[in-house]
């Protein structure tokens, strides 16, 4: 008889992985869906790891030169018109404002009155509207770079909406610099793709691809776009950030100008790049299991938990005594620049049900202690990152003496899983047969865990890519930077080919 183990999801990864991807997100209160159709709520716990995402990156963005600004939340109408490539990326998911005030009728009803002579847009992004202020702030060489960075919210009407992975609004940092000349706004743009690939690599210990998009795939308006991709535990690939080299399309659409060193007037030369909320997607599906969440030490919200045991005032006194004084032991404690972080659960509910509760929001680190623990001086430990949630009792002067040890082990453990993870299911594929096996559910009303990173050649051409995508829903991800010049066949037409990209299912 196969062994029947109970997981404290309502589904699993195998059984159905949308759904426990849902589940997930629910048992670890991240976020739910709102009333207003296509955007969501973040929860505390959601808003917390979105925090301390903003914290790491933004110090990296620091460290490379940058500094942050504010723009206007509307764009209007004509600049989104400048463009044209820009329009037609953007046009079919804006959320327009027409009109600037509320009318009450006889029956007292609301209607939008006062409209607008222009229309704003809610901002999709932001190129436009801070490129018209950097056509203001830039006259010469002197004025140049400019490397700011702004933390926002945009919109995009999506119709088909999943919590962090796909949403109407959702928030993110767009990266928007001006240079003299290409050479450096190409450094730039591969310098920031390289921040974050650190930072998924480093932080969230999810590892990434770094490559060039293909042309079908590129932003609208740029010049050449980059990606770094994560394979989910799905064998899906997410897009995780982007880098864009936008030449100098947007310098002639807003005007950006500058005198240079030899007197001449010269367009600038841009770039743009965000991460944003989805990378909570991204960490969800790449390190949760059957249990919920994971979460990697660096990103977690709390990275211990203490439940006290006791079962009089007496027992309560002697605990908690001894709890305060392990926080007071760690409180100096740091893990990568961050101040550890101990929550202590008191409230008054079953034992059991407390312990699961912390093990489904990803906790790195839960301590039970009673008076027994007290007496002999130790704690009983469970890391989150042991499939078997093994209770392992130690002295307590070995496990704060160990702590940002143990913490720092368990961040990589997780790197270290995903990375395997990503390498056993990433295969050289010449035969087009082959191929489309793989990227083929065995059950098409169901279809379970499939697919691969496929290293297959590609001859450049956007019908065959074209084709892929229709045929199987597999699309090129990127050309990767690590994948050398070699001569093959396309994986579709059979032509000269002269790399490999990575072809995949995606997010
Ligand atoms: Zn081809």
């Amino acid at each position: 008889m196969a062994e029947f183990k109970k997981t404290a999801m309502p589904v699993t990864r195998e059984e159905d992985y949308p759904q426990w991807y849902l589940e997930v997100i629910k048992a670890a209160e991240l976020a739910e869906n709102s009333d207003v159709r296509g955007c969501m709520v973040i929860k505390p716990w959601g808003y917390t790891i979105w925090e301390n995402m903003q914290r790491e990156l933004d110090q990296m963005f620091k460290d490379t030169g940058h500094t942050n600004a504010y723009f206007p939340l509307f764009i209007p109408l004509s600049y989104m018109q400048q463009e044209a490539d820009h329009v037609e990326g953007f046009a079919k998911e804006c959320a327009v404002v027409t009109h600037h005030r509320l009318r009450q009728t006889e029956d007292g009803k609301l209607v939008p009155d006062g409209e607008l002579e222009e229309p704003l847009i809610v901002r999709p992004t932001s190129e436009t509207i801070i490129g018209a202020s950097y056509a203001k702030w830039v006259n010469s060489y002197r004025d140049l770079p400019i490397l700011i960075n702004q933390w926002a919210n945009v919109v995009r009407w999506e119709m088909r909406t999943r919590l962090f992975l796909r949403t109407a609004e959702f928030l993110w940092q767009e990266g928007h610099t001006v240079h003299a000349t290409q050479e450096e706004a190409m450094e730039e743009t591969t310098k920031m793709l390289y921040v974050y690939k650190e930072f998924a690599e480093n932080v969230l210990a999810i590892p990434v691809i770094e490559g060039e998009k293909t042309e079908s795939e590129r932003f609208p308006g740029a010049v050449s776009t980059y990606s770094i991709e994560a394979m989910m535990q799905d064998k899906k690939a997410l897009q995780s950030g982007t880098s864009h080299f936008l030449g100098q399309n947007f310098a002639r659409s807003s005007k950006i100008k500058f005198q240079s060193r030899e007197g001449k007037e010269e367009f600038a030369w841009t770039t743009s790049w965000g991460v944003s909320t989805r990378l909570i997607g991204a960490l969800i599906m790449a390190h949760s299991d059957d249990n919920g969440l994971v979460l990697p030490p660096r990103i977690a919200p709390v990275h211990i938990v203490i439940l006290p045991i006791y079962k009089d005032e007496k027992e309560k006194e002697t605990v908690m005594d001894y709890i305060s004084g392990i926080k007071k032991e760690i409180s100096g404690l740091r893990l990568y620049d961050r101040k550890i972080v101990i929550h202590i659960d008191e409230r008054d509910i079953r034992g059991g049900e407390k312990n699961w509760y912390w093990i489904k929001k990803g906790v790195p680190l839960k301590i039970e202690i009673g008076p027994r623990d007290v007496e002999k001086n130790t704690i009983s430990v469970v890391k989150r990152t042991d499939p078997d949630l093994k209770k392992n009792f130690v002295s307590k002067d070995e496990f704060v003496k160990e702590l940002i040890l143990t913490l720092t082990i368990m961040q990589d453990e997780l790197f270290k899983k995903a990375d395997s993870f990503q390498k056993e299911n990433t295969f050289e594929i010449d035969d087009y047969n082959e191929f489309k096996k793989v990227f083929t559910p065995k059950n098409e009303e169901k279809p379970e865990i499939h697919g691969c990173f496929a290293r297959s050649h590609w001859c450049g051409n956007r019908k065959c890519e074209e084709a892929i995508k229709d045929e199987l829903k597999v699309t090129v991800r990127n050309i990767p930077f690590s994948e050398k010049e070699i001569e093959g066949k396309c994986i579709y037409c059979g032509n000269k080919s002269s790399k490999r990209v990575i072809f995949a299912k995606s997010y």
